[in-house]
């Protein structure tokens, strides 16, 4: 179904009426060529590749919930690509190129809205690391301004830049990074994959991953039993739970993230706006709701909500920043499950089961990786072979201890991302 303006005001003068639903909502077929469990942002992109890059339609994404319940439509939907190391530079790179062109390979508006971020810094010693990221960016082949304190100003005139404790000294300006509307981004994938023939089929819990001989044979669902040749594991925050029906353990704990909405204002905000001394993050969404968040709450749990603490420090870290925040009053807030490792980078790969495949490990950074995810780990399913920008997302670097990303210098341990 096209959305022509002249569709938008007939359904408008109608009560909405004669929209029909954009994908299908087909019974379960008894077996498929392939079955990604997990109906995210990074499941709907892998089916929609698997389909369009490898030509394989004989597929289902089987989700427990609703497409657009899990993280994907929980987020803070900063899209950037301004990661430092080896490994992550380059597939941040990719994801950020895959956006730029999104919306006109789905033929579906995303909002991306490349408006510019702006990393704070607040010493001389940060301005040293945010320069040499910025280097590191622009070798990628990235965009990446240092700024000084003027050349903040200008952009972020309504900051506080004489804090007592944490005046500001300047920001790393990357003006290709921005967001994007998040729940766009899953129906358009799942649109996508569905006019390509996969099977979306929402509340269908996976309960078991049926194994014979080292062989994947399929799943069991809350649906029935389906059998699959191959089977891509995409479920973020439960990755644990899911992985450990294939007998795995994996190198993740879930913790809560946590963010918030204001009312809607007049435009105020228009970047994103990092501050950098303690973890908080802020942009404007298109409705005028200042849309920002903090740091995981410190516990592993699987409740899609937070706790008081980290709301008092999420709500500090804005007064500091931005004293004119104080007089919004916030509508609401939410928690998503995320999916840690201990290094701070995700995982795309085999796992030692023939045919059985796992991505996740995306920490509170996987939205702006959809489109790179979903592409890389198609090419992993349907090829067996690693994707360049994804190779280093190794399962074994955490056995092995080689290829270790440690993309935020805090050394392998939980909750120091
Ligand atoms: C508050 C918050 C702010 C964030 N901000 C940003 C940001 O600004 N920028 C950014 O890049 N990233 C951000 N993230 C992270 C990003 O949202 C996630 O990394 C990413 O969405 C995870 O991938 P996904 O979309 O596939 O996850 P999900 O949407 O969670 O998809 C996983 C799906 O698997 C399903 N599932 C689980 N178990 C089963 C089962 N047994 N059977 C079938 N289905 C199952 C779930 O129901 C879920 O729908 C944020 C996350 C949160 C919560």
């Amino acid at each position: 179904m096209g959305y022509s303006g002249f569709q938008v005001i007939k359904a408008g003068l109608f009560g909405q009426k004669g929209w029909k639903p954009v994908w299908r909502d087909p019974e379960p077929k008894a077996e498929y060529d392939a079955i990604i469990i997990g109906g995210g942002g990074h499941g709907l992109s892998t089916a929609y590749y698997l389909a369009k890059e490898h030509g394989l339609t004989n597929i289902a994404v089987l989700e427990r919930g609703y497409i657009g319940g899990g993280n994907v439509g929980r987020n803070t939907t900063i899209v950037r690509a301004n990661y430092f190391l080896p490994g992550n530079s380059e597939f941040y790179s990719h994801s950020l190129k895959m956006w730029e062109t999104m919306e006109q390979d789905l033929n579906y508006n995303v909002m991306h809205s490349q408006r510019g971020l702006i990393n704070l810094f607040h010493s001389d010693g940060q301005r040293d690391a945010f320069a040499r990221r910025g280097n590191a960016m622009i070798n990628q082949g990235d965009d990446a301004i240092l700024l000084d304190r003027d050349g903040v100003r200008e952009h972020l005139p309504y900051l506080d830049f004489d804090n007592v404790r944490f005046p500001i000294y300047g920001g790393l300006y990357h003006p290709r990074g921005g967001t994007a509307r998040h729940d766009a981004v899953a129906w358009g994938y799942a649109r996508g994959a569905d006019q390509r023939g996969v099977d979306i089929i929402q509340n269908c819990e996976v309960t078991g991953i049926d194994i014979e001989g080292g062989v994947v044979r399929g799943v069991q669902t809350t649906r029935g039993a389906i059998k699959a040749k191959k089977v891509g594991i995409v479920v973020a925050g439960r990755s644990g739970q899911v992985a450990a029906m294939a007998g795995m353990r994996l190198p993740i704990e879930s913790h809560v993230l946590q963010a918030f909405v204001t009312e809607g204002l007049k435009p105020i905000i228009d970047h994103v706006v990092s501050f950098g001394m303690g973890h908080f993050y802020i942009s404007q969404s298109d409705k005028g709701g200042l849309v920002f968040g903090g740091d995981i709450d410190f516990y592993a749990s699987y409740a899609a909500r937070g706790n008081l603490p980290m709301k008092e420090h999420v709500m500090d870290a804005a007064m500091t920043l931005m004293p004119a925040i104080g007089k919004a009053r916030v509508l609401r807030s939410w928690g998503g499950i995320m999916d840690m490792t201990p290094d701070g980078s995700p995982i795309i790969d085999k796992t030692p089961t023939e045919g059985l495949f796992i991505d996740c490990g995306w920490c509170y950074g996987g939205f702006k990786a959809v489109p790179g995810s979903g592409f890389s780990f198609a090419h992993l399913m349907a090829t067996g072979n690693h994707h360049e920008p994804a190779a280093k997302y190794r399962l074994d670097r955490f056995r092995t201890g080689v290829g270790l990303m440690d993309e935020e210098g805090t050394g392998s341990q939980h909750n120091l991302h």
